[in-house]
């Protein structure tokens, strides 16, 4: 089974374009730059990189401009297979609240790995968000 593992070699193209996403971000106020990226089912890697704006609440997350050009690009719920999120901050950092719950809608349980670096920590979207909203609450699935 893929991505198991935080030292699998599968991660290593998600890494590769996470942290080139992270050169791309627009973070002029808190210099806090993240890049993120999605594996889609067929092998294909989508990047996403934080956008910030003079009006704070218009900032958008890595992994949500990750997930936006997934769309664009059509994938559709249940196609998304994993996620790295890269800084270089000293604690890693998880998906905002957010994040996870834009994650659940296309998968309830993705394994999302963590580095910064130095550090690397794989987690799963399951235990970041137990007991999730998703369109089942709504009856749509
Ligand atoms: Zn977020």
């Amino acid at each position: 089974m893929l991505f198991k593992r935080a030292d699998s070699p599968e991660w290593t193209p998600l890494l590769k374009a996470a942290w080139a996403a992270r050169e791309q971000a627009h973070a002029p106020y808190s210099g806090f730059r993240v890049g993120a990226a999605l594996r889609l089912k067929g092998g294909e890697v989508v990047g996403g990189c934080n956008v910030e704006n003079a009006a704070y609440p218009m900032c958008t997350c890595a992994e949500r401009t990750a997930v936006c050009a997934a769309v664009a690009g059509g994938m559709k719920a249940g196609d998304l297979e994993a996620l790295v999120v890269v800084t270089g901050a000293d604690a890693l950092t998880p998906p905002c609240g957010a994040c996870r719950q834009v994650l659940v809608e296309f998968a309830e349980d993705l394994p999302i790995l963590l580095d910064n670096g130095r550090q690397k920590i794989l987690h799963h979207l399951k235990e970041l968000l137990p007991s999730a909203f998703t369109g089942r609450n709504l009856g749509a699935l």
